[in-house]
C-alpha cells in the first residue's frame, strides 16, 4: 500500500470520526523507526511512519492509525490527552486495540492482527 492509500485512508476515518473538525487535522508521514504514528494534539498534526507502512500489513498500519485518531477524537471533544481508561474505551469503539507501539518493530510487526476492515477503503 502506498503513502498515499494511506493518507486517503486517514482522511476518511478523520471524516466519520471528526465530522465537524476533520479538515482542521493533517496527516503527515516521517521516515522515523523510533515511533509508529504520533498525534500533535494542539498543533492537530497525525504522523504515521513510512518505515511502518513499508514493513508491516494494512492491519497493522490502521491500528496505528487509529490509535492516534483516538487521541485526536479525545482531545477535541473531551480535552483528553493520555492512554488512559478513557482513551482505550475510545479506540475500542473506533475498532483499535488500544495497544501502545512505542517500540513497534518488535509489537506491530510481530503481532498481525486485524481488528477490522473497513471494505469502504
Ligand atoms: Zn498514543
Amino acid at each position: 500500500m502506498t503513502l498515499n492509500y494511506y493518507s486517503e485512508c486517514a482522511t476518511q476515518f478523520l471524516q466519520s470520526y471528526l465530522p465537524r473538525n476533520y479538515h482542521q487535522w493533517e496527516i503527515e508521514f516521517v521516515s522515523t523507526k523510533k515511533l509508529a504514528g504520533k498525534c500533535y494534539l494542539q498543533r492537530k498534526i497525525i504522523q504515521l511512519s513510512s518505515n511502518l507502512i513499508e514493513h508491516s500489513n494494512f492491519c497493522q498500519v490502521e491500528d496505528v492509525l487509529k490509535h492516534e485518531i483516538a487521541h485526536a477524537i479525545a482531545y477535541t471533544y473531551f480535552n483528553y490527552a493520555d492512554h488512559g481508561d478513557f482513551w482505550k474505551y475510545l479506540c475500542y469503539n473506533i475498532g483499535c486495540s488500544g495497544d501502545l507501539y512505542a517500540k513497534y518493530t518488535q509489537t506491530v510487526i510481530q503481532k498481525p492482527k486485524c481488528l477490522s476492515f473497513n471494505s469502504k477503503i
